[in-house]
């Protein structure tokens, strides 16, 4: 690669969520989470009990969130927190963040996007989900839905490798989220998909091939998880039993590996997100100095050291 070419993002050489959306809606646009009171069916029995390995939802719900509230005082306890935090934002959509919030009854999934979407100060919805809950009916409403509205749908994919799937008791493979993922986007609808990097039984090689097959599918953006074990998880329990069961990535490792998948990644795929940060107290490891704020400039200054961008490896091959 030439050293002093930023390639076509600028300095930051990589496709980033933020910039886009800039340009997209004109202005920064923040999301609220709230919690609508979902379970999912890898927990409730309907796919498997006892939940994803890795999985513990309150690693990542914010403070400002009190789940007994209905959405509308959610949404509101949000924006008071939220505005006074960033202030100069210009939109909010409602984040339907915790288990999979497209699993139950059609009605009741549209009363809640409703209540969310009826908020004056809410111009759409961003909703997580797995890729075996997209009952065409509930794709269908949110297609439409995305006519007037920021829709943005994001699917947990975790990893393209059945095995690790298998082996953190995901409950679905990746052809359900090459499934899911596909007929969502052929009804126009956004399509945000979610890797988790570094789970275990995955290797260097595996997790790169996974560029390469998220970039076979037609998703609008990629966010980017490294391992992280939360509290009360069944991966914890096992790291605490024995650390060599379950290997982490330090900090260096995995800015290395990040830069090698964004190398091999679509330069057609925003990043949403390229890290993750599980408060201190429930994070039991990897022991790391580096905030999130600082890992995308040290990706950025990584890329930069190396002469690449997003995608100066990408070899389009058509499927997945
Ligand atoms: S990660 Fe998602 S699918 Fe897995 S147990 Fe947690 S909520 Fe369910």
């Amino acid at each position: 690669m030439t050293e002093n070419t930023e390639g076509p993002f600028g300095p930051r050489r990589y496709r980033a969520w933020n910039e886009h959306v800039k340009t997209r809606y004109g202005g920064r646009v923040q999301k609220v989470s709230i919690e609508a009171g979902f379970t999912c069916p890898n927990r409730d029995g309907l796919v498997g009990r006892g939940g994803c390995t890795f999985c513990n939802n309150d690693g990542f719900t914010p403070g400002y969130l009190n789940r007994q509230q209905s959405i509308t005082a959610q949404i509101d306890a949000g924006l008071d927190f939220l505005e006074r935090r960033y202030p100069g934002t210009d939109r909010y959509i409602a984040y339907f963040q915790s288990y999979s919030n497209t699993y139950g009854e059609f009605e009741r999934l549209r009363a809640l996007y409703e209540e969310a979407l009826t908020h004056p100060k809410i111009s759409g919805l961003a909703i997580g989900t797995r890729p075996d809950c997209l009952a065409p009916e509930v794709l269908a409403y949110l297609a439409q839905l995305a006519r007037e509205h920021i829709i943005e749908l994001e699917i947990g994919v975790e990893s393209c490798n059945d095995a690790v799937l298998a082996s953190v008791n995901r409950g679905h493979d990746f052809a359900t989220s090459v499934d899911g993922i596909t007929r969502a986007a052929a009804l126009g609808l956004d399509v945000t998909a979610h890797l988790l990097l570094g789970l275990p039984g995955e290797s260097m090689e595996s997790m790169l091939d996974g560029a390469r097959q998220m970039s076979a599918l037609p998703i609008h953006a990629l966010k980017l998880h490294q391992l992280q074990l939360v509290r009360g998880t069944a991966l914890a329990r096992a790291w605490q039993r024995d650390p060599s069961s379950v290997p982490l990535l330090d900090e260096l490792a995995c800015i290395a590996m990040l830069v090698d998948f964004i190398e091999r990644l679509s330069p057609a795929i925003l990043l949403q997100r390229i890290g993750s940060e599980v408060p201190p107290s429930m994070k039991l490891a990897p022991a790391w100095n580096l905030r999130l704020s600082e890992l995308s400039p040290r990706i950025s200054a990584e890329l930069a050291h190396r002469g690449t961008w997003q995608g100066c490896r990408y070899v389009a091959t058509g499927s997945a």
